[in-house]
């Protein structure tokens, strides 16, 4: 089935929805030249400003476009996400509400990186079927568990304690785009795990739609990462 436009679907369950947006590139644009009390000149001219903006860093322009997104994430996806503080948020409650059964499990698996320590290889060796039925398993286990918690009167809040980290939890997410931009360039380089890097591609996608000019800008001025996905194929 062809999802709609405002969402693309992320991992084996998660999904990007764009819910709003305010201003785009010519808010980028108005917001920079009232500081010279001037109004557009035209897209070539508005979009060497972009260039120049991004290029020297001068940013506040950019705080002026808004997107607000639902997203649904596994748990370590959201915690490694929620560490960015320059945007607002809201998110599910599993005190309010029983969770849902829905749990991410791998495909594909990867092995350690021996070099960089947070790191992980794609790795042909491994028993991939294996151990997403180990992990498949584990998370029937957890299940079971957080039921029986609850069968026996244990309070939401508590009964949750046993659910594992692959666990989906969705949020409301309203970032301007300078902040959005700083999440790109952390996120979804290939420093950042590949299951965060597959949410900035998506965040990124939306930004591209949205934001023709200032995407070019920041490809060529700001983005210092690496990942050929965001680059059209090119490191
Ligand atoms: C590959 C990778 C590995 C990571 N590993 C770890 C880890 O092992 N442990 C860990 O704890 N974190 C880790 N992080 C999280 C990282 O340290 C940041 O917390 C996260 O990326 C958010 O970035 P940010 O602060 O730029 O974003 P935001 O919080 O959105 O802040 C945006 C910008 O606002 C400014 N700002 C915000 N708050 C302050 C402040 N208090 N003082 C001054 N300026 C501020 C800064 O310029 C900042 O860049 C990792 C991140 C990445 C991408």
């Amino acid at each position: 089935m062809r999802r709609p436009q405002d969402r693309l679907d992320i991992l084996d369950k998660g999904f990007v929805r764009l819910v709003d947006a305010m201003g785009g590139d010519q808010a980028v644009v108005d917001a920079a030249r009232v500081c010279y009390d001037s109004a557009s000149k035209g897209e070539a001219q508005d979009r060497a400003l972009i260039a120049y903006l991004m290029k020297h860093s001068h940013l506040t322009p950019f705080e002026h476009a808004v997107f607000k997104f639902h997203v649904s994430t596994p748990l370590f996806v959201a915690r490694q996400w929620f560490r960015h503080r320059m945007a607002s948020y809201n998110e599910v409650s599993g005190r309010y509400t029983e969770v849902k059964d829905d749990f991410y499990i791998p495909a594909q698996w990867r092995s350690q990186d021996s070099v960089n320590k947070q790191g992980s290889l794609a790795s042909a060796g491994l028993d991939h079927r294996g151990l997403s039925a180990k992990l498949s398993a584990q998370v029937r286990g957890a299940v079971a568990a957080y039921r029986d918690l609850l069968a026996a009167g244990a309070a939401r809040e508590l009964a949750r304690l046993v659910l594992p980290l692959n666990l989906y939890t969705q949020f409301y997410w309203t970032v301007n785009c300078r902040s959005l931009m700083n999440f790109i360039s952390l996120r979804a380089d290939e420093h950042a795990q590949w299951e965060m890097q597959q949410y900035a591609l998506a965040l990124a996608e939306f930004f591209r739609r949205r934001m023709p000019w200032t995407w070019e800008a920041f490809l060529e001025h700001a983005w210092k990462g690496r990942n050929p996905a965001l680059t059209g194929g090119k490191p």
